[in-house]
């Protein structure tokens, strides 16, 4: 679904990301970490288009991603994020919030997308917040509001950018919780996140990033009990 090949980025003259490749398959949980400004965030926004790449090509869903793109919306359709800082719309109520990108983006009828933003209320358990407001409401509920809207534009895959770090401790399993279901229902996932319980528990790939390169990429057995990279053993000392 994503394919990313000798991928470079500078901001300015600085350089964010080193020739990084990686291919994520449908129904595949990829968990990327690594130290504060590895290049994590740079990445993931480069497969929805929020960044651009200056070297190497990204496909998603076999569309390549490039300069001259007319049609950005039809990227983000196919690939939706969730920030760390929710970023829902505070005027609109939880249930505006979910129909705002299927009606004004994908042109559903009004009606359908109801129905639809209810169905995934649902499925994240917070239907009966739907009249409310986003600042009515708990970090947690935001979130998976957040994850909610994301899922009512019915994408190929969901990127997570550190879901769960802006969050109260006691809300971080009810996120991790829902996407914990969302990777069981075989939705293709691209996480960044150091919540490592989830990496292990959920991900086929774990892709440690330093400096903006790709250091290490294993399965999570391997990457916890076996790291190969001295960098990545430190990180691993640091924060388990
Ligand atoms: P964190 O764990 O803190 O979120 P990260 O791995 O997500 O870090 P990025 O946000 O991708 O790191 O940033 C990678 C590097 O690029 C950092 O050194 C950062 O300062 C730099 N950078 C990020 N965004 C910009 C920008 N818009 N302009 C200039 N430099 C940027
Ligand atoms: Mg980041």
């Amino acid at each position: 679904i994503i394919e990313a090949t000798h991928v470079s980025k500078w901001y300015g003259s600085f350089r964010a990301l080193t020739d990084v490749n990686l291919t994520v398959r449908k129904g595949e949980r990829i968990v990327i970490c690594g130290p504060s400004g590895s290049g994590k965030s740079t990445l993931i926004r480069c497969f929805n288009r929020l960044e651009a790449n200056q070297e190497g090509e990204i496909r998603v869903n076999g569309m390549l991603l490039h300069n001259k793109m007319r049609n950005v919306t039809e990227v983000r359709k196919n690939v939706g994020m969730v920030f760390q800082h929710f970023n829902l719309f505070p005027h609109m109520t939880v249930l505006m919030n979910c129909m705002a990108g299927p009606m004004w983006i994908k042109g559903v009828p009004e009606a359908q997308a109801k129905q639809t933003a209810l169905k995934y209320l649902e499925r994240v358990r917070i239907p009966e917040q739907a009249n409310k407001y986003p600042v009515q409401l708990s970090g947690g509920q935001q979130q998976r509001v957040a994850i909610a809207r994301s899922l009512c534009m019915e994408p190929a895959v969901m990127l997570f950018d550190e879901p769960t770090s802006a969050l109260d401790p006691e809300m971080v399993s009810e996120v991790l919780e829902t996407m914990t279901s969302l990777a069981r229902d075989g939705m293709t996932m691209v996480c960044v996140t150091h919540e490592m319980g989830f990496a292990r528990a959920v991900a086929d790939r774990i892709i440690f990033m330093d400096k903006g390169r790709i250091v290490e990429e294993a399965n999570p057995n391997d990457f916890f009990t076996n790291p190969h990279h001295e960098r990545t053993r430190l990180f691993l000392s640091q924060i388990l």
